[in-house]
């Protein structure tokens, strides 16, 4: 779990104003809420009790984006989330039927396809992005609590 009072110092240190908003935000992103779209955001906070507007949330998120503790999600449906920058490379799955999103960290490793791939096609890697689409075990029934 990351630690919230290292990254409201920083931030305090580097001279931004750390908002009662802002502090909201971040401790929703820190609790592993995410991958969310700004409208969720938005609802989440507003059923945590506060209160903000649209134009709020994404200044809050743009800056959030520009100090590199929030990054976006692209789930090939157009949208835009935001999760916790800090969790580092992993992926995700999908549930199509209730729109769960998990985030899960492959214990096999891509770089032997990416060394494979690289060769072949003499392709220098950046990054990758894979997201897997499917039901989640609530959906399937496989479990029977509500994630
Ligand atoms: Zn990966
Ligand atoms: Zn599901
Ligand atoms: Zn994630």
């Amino acid at each position: 779990m990351p630690d919230s009072d290292s990254i409201l110092e920083k931030l305090r240190k580097e001279g931004f104003r750390l908002t009662s908003t802002r502090k909201a935000i971040l401790s929703l992103f820190l609790s592993g809420a995410g991958p969310m779209t700004a409208p969720e955001l938005q609802a989440r906070l507003k059923s945590e009790g506060v209160d903000v507007n649209k134009t709020t949330v994404y200044r809050e998120l743009d800056f959030l984006m520009a100090q590199k503790i929030t990054r976006e999600v692209q789930l090939g449906d157009g949208l835009r989330r935001y999760e916790y920058f800090g969790d580092g490379h992993h992926h995700h799955l999908v549930c199509v039927r209730c729109k769960n999103i998990e985030c899960f960290e492959m214990t096999a490793c891509l770089k032997e396809i990416e060394a494979e791939i690289s060769e072949r096609k003499k392709f220098t890697f950046i990054k990758h992005s894979l997201e897997f689409f499917g039901i989640c075990s609530y959906c399937s029934g496989a479990e029977g609590k509500v994630p």
